[in-house]
């Protein structure tokens, strides 16, 4: 399960509206992508659906119920950071178990969803290294790993790909349509990376000063771009 609907949500910093009314569905096992230039409330909006910014109006409905003012630990999402997010003291081990300490998930549990976890993303001979013992790569799964533990009802990845290299970042990008692939899980994945956008979205959300431009399959907008933006932003002919 995990249907995330924004109903008229605004968010105001101060007198500055970086999110104007805005309507949005995703479905429940999509793998939804933002796209937009910086500073176009990408970032704003994730926060906003995991709870770690609060909406100045509107409501958020997680699987159809109200979630506007549900605690972030409360809500069933897991946000996955940049890699280099990982405390830097602890093993992979400690790292990935992290939040299931802090959701007080019994011991052998939190084994079983290490271990589990750790064969997906193959970390398993790496669980006992500190984070700067790995390549860009490897800390990149362990900070997946982390939001898999959780067992999500959705996914929410923050340009977790924009500090790695050109040739680590193709690979990385099809692990993460493979993990999709595998779980089912809904995601939503932040970029300004036009291919990363049409190369793993199921639907695209083209975002523009904290409005949506258009939403749609990656081939609705290739063939069908809105305007000279979305056209821009996609790549495509118009
Ligand atoms: P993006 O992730 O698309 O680059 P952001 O969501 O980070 O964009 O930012 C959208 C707009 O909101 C920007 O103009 C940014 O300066 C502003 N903004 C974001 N967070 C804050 C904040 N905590 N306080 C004030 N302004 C903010
Ligand atoms: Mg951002």
């Amino acid at each position: 399960m995990g249907q995330i609907t924004l109903e008229n949500v605004t968010k105001s910093f101060g007198s500055t509206e970086v999110i104007p009314p805005l309507d949005l569905t995703i479905e429940d096992g999509e793998f939804c992508v933002f796209v937009g230039p910086s500073g176009c409330g990408k970032s704003t909006l994730l926060r906003l659906i995991a709870g770690l910014e609060d909406v100045t109006s509107g409501q958020i409905l997680i699987d159809g119920a109200e979630a506007t003012t549900t605690p972030p630990s409360k809500r069933g999402l897991a946000m996955v950071f940049q890699s280099y997010a990982l405390y830097p003291h602890m093993s992979v081990r400690k790292n990935i178990a992290f939040p299931m300490r802090m959701a007080k998930i019994p011991a052998e549990e939190q084994e079983r969803r290490i271990e589990a976890a750790a064969r997906a993303l193959n970390l398993t001979d790496y669980l006992d290294r500190r984070p700067g013992q790995l390549s860009g790569g490897q800390r990149q799964r362990v900070a997946i790993g982390r939001a898999i533990v959780r067992e999500p009802a959705a996914f929410l990845f923050d340009e977790p790909l924009s500090n790695l290299d050109a040739a680590l970042r193709v690979g990385m990008r099809l692990e993460i349509s493979e993990l999709h692939e595998r779980l089912k899980t809904t995601m939503i994945y932040v970029t300004h990376d036009q291919v990363e956008a049409m190369t793993m979205a199921d639907k695209i959300v083209v975002l523009r000063a904290g409005h949506i431009e258009q939403v749609g399959s990656p081939l609705d907008l290739y063939r069908a771009p809105r305007n000279l933006f979305v056209a821009g932003f996609i790549g495509s002919p118009k």
